[in-house]
C-alpha cells in the first residue's frame, strides 16, 4: 500500500480540517503520512489568537485538533519558519503534496488621509495583541480617551467593539493576555461606535453574535430602530427576504428594543457612515463620515459630512494573506484554482478564499482540497522529508513538547480561575520543555 508524504503549512483550523480530510481518506489502498509545519512554538492559529476570550465556546474545537494531532500518521513541527528554516522549494522535492494553510493575517488599509496617525489600529493588530499572540504583545494600544470607532459591520468589528466595551471584569474568568487586561482596566473608553458603510441588510455580522449583545450586563447596546424598519422596507421592496438576513435584521431589532437604562458603557452600532478621513495632531482625534444613502438597492453618498471625535479607531475591515517567497498572492489570496496553486502545491482555508466563513466553513473546504490532491497524486516520493531539512540542533515543538506547553498554562491558568494563561515568551516555553 503506497504512503504518501504530506506538509501541511500553518497549524490554523484549516491545516487541522486538512489532516483530518487526509485521515479519513485512509483505506487499505492509499495511507497518508502527515507533517503539520508552524511558525510559532504553539499550534492552533486563530483559535488562539483570533477568536474573542469571551467566547470560549468556539475554543472547544482544539479538542478535534488535538484528536487529530493524536493519530499515528500526524507528526507537528512547530517553531519552524518555511522560507527561513526550510524553503518551499526543499519542501516540495521532500513531500508528496505540499499544502499551503497560511491564513490572512495582513488587515485591509482603508487607504484615506490620516489612517497612519498614532492610535488607528487595525484589527490585525489589535486582536493579536489581546490574545496573546508572541509577535504583538508590544502593540502600542492607547486606551485614554473616552471614545472608540471601529471601522467594519463584521464579527471581527465586533469582537473588538466588545472588548473595548464590556466591563473588563467580566475578562477576568478568561484567557485575554494579562497586559490588555491590565491596560483595559484602567480604560477611559465608555463610548465604543461601530460605522458600516452600508446599511444594515448588508451588515456581516453574523445572528448568533448579534443576539450576545443585548445579554451583556454592563453595556448599553444602541441600534436606531429607524434604520432597522427602513433597511426592512427596503429588502421586503426589492424581492423575499433570505433567512439568514431575516435572521440579522430580527437580532438587530431585539438589539434596538432592549437598550439598558443607567449603565455608563456604550456600544452603538451605526449604518450607511462611511469613513473618508481620519484627523489628529498625530494622534488620532476625530473620523470624517460620508452619511450613504440606499437607491434603488444602491449605496450613494447623500452628499453630507459628519464627523466623531474619538481617541483610538479600530479598522476591521478584512485581511490579506502575508507574501513570502515562492508564491504569488492576488487579491489578498494566495493565487489557487480550487487550491490547486501549481503541480505539488496546494492552498486551504483563508489563503485559498480569503478571509471569510467560520471555522467550521474550513472543514469542508479542506476535504474538496484533499479530494483533488488525492486524484493528482502520482508515485509517493521515496524521501526523508523534513527532518533531512533542519539544521542540526533546530528546536522543534513536537506534539509531545506541546503537549507540555499545552499543561503548563492550563495549570497556571487553574490556579488563576482562568481555561489558561498562555505563554508568550521562548524563555518560558524553553523552561518548561527542560523540566
Ligand atoms: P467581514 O465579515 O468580511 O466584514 C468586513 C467588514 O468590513 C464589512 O462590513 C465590510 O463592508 C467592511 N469594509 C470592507 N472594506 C471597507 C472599507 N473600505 N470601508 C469601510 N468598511 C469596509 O470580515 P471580518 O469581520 O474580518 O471577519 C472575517 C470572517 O471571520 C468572517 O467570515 C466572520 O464571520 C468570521 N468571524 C467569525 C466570528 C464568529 O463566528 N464569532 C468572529 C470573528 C470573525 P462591505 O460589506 O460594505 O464591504
Amino acid at each position: 500500500m503506497p504512503t504518501y508524504k504530506i506538509a501541511i503549512v500553518g497549524a490554523g483550523p484549516a491545516g487541522y480540517f486538512t489532516a483530518q480530510a487526509f485521515q479519513k481518506a485512509q483505506n487499505e489502498e492509499i495511507s497518508f503520512s502527515i507533517d503539520m509545519i508552524e511558525r510559532l512554538p504553539t499550534p492552533w492559529g486563530l483559535v488562539r489568537s483570533g477568536v474573542a476570550p469571551d467566547h470560549p465556546k468556539i475554543k472547544t474545537v482544539s479538542k478535534v485538533f488535538e484528536k487529530i494531532a493524536k493519530e499515528s500518521n500526524f507528526r507537528l513541527f512547530a517553531n519552524v519558519e518555511v522560507g527561513k528554516d526550510v524553503s518551499l522549494k526543499d519542501l516540495r522535492d521532500q513531500y508528496d503534496a505540499v499544502v499551503l494553510a497560511t491564513g490572512a493575517s495582513k488587515g485591509r488599509k482603508l487607504g484615506i488621509p490620516g489612517e497612519e496617525l498614532t492610535n488607528s489600529l487595525s484589527a490585525a493588530d489589535f486582536v493579536p495583541w489581546y490574545n496573546s499572540h508572541p509577535d504583538y504583545v508590544n502593540t502600542e494600544v492607547d486606551l485614554s480617551s473616552d471614545t472608540a470607532v471601529v471601522i467594519g459591520a463584521g464579527n471581527v468589528a465586533m469582537d473588538v467593539a466588545r472588548i473595548l466595551a464590556i466591563d473588563p471584569t467580566e475578562l477576568d474568568p478568561t484567557d485575554v493576555a494579562d497586559h490588555a487586561l491590565t491596560k483595559l482596566k484602567q480604560s477611559n473608553i465608555r463610548t465604543v461606535i461601530i460605522c458600516g458603510r452600508r446599511g444594515p441588510e448588508h451588515a456581516a455580522f453574523t445572528a448568533p453574535e448579534l443576539r450576545d449583545l443585548p445579554k451583556l450586563e454592563n453595556t448599553n447596546v444602541y441600534i436606531d430602530f429607524k434604520q432597522i424598519q427602513e433597511a426592512e422596507s427596503r429588502v421586503a421592496a426589492l424581492s423575499e427576504i433570505e433567512k439568514d438576513l431575516k435572521n440579522n435584521l430580527e437580532a438587530m431589532k431585539l438589539i434596538a428594543e432592549h437598550a439598558k437604562k443607567g449603565v455608563e458603557r456604550k456600544l452603538e452600532i451605526k449604518f450607511l457612515a462611511a469613513p473618508i478621513e481620519f484627523k489628529g495632531n498625530n494622534k488620532i482625534e476625530e473620523v470624517v463620515f460620508t452619511q450613504n444613502q440606499v437607491e434603488n438597492g444602491k449605496i450613494i453618498s447623500s452628499g453630507e459630512k459628519f464627523s466623531i471625535k474619538c481617541g483610538l479607531v479600530i479598522s476591521a475591515i478584512g485581511y490579506d494573506s502575508v507574501e513570502y517567497s515562492g508564491i504569488t498572492i492576488e487579491n489578498g489570496r494566495i493565487n489557487n484554482i480550487a487550491g490547486h496553486v501549481e503541480h505539488n502545491l496546494y492552498t486551504t482555508g483563508w489563503a485559498k478564499r480569503g478571509p471569510t466563513g467560520v471555522i467550521g466553513t474550513n472543514k469542508s473546504d479542506s476535504t474538496d482540497v484533499v479530494e483533488l490532491i488525492i486524484e493528482n497524486l502520482k508515485e509517493p516520493k521515496l524521501s526523508e522529508g523534513i527532518t533531512s531539512l533542519l539544521k542540526s540542533g533546530h528546536e522543534v515543538i513536537d506534539q509531545l513538547a506541546w503537549e507540555k506547553i499545552n499543561a503548563s498554562e492550563m495549570i497556571s491558568g487553574e490556579i488563576a480561575g482562568k481555561p489558561r494563561i498562555k505563554i508568550t515568551k521562548w524563555r518560558v516555553i524553553s523552561a518548561i520543555l527542560k523540566k
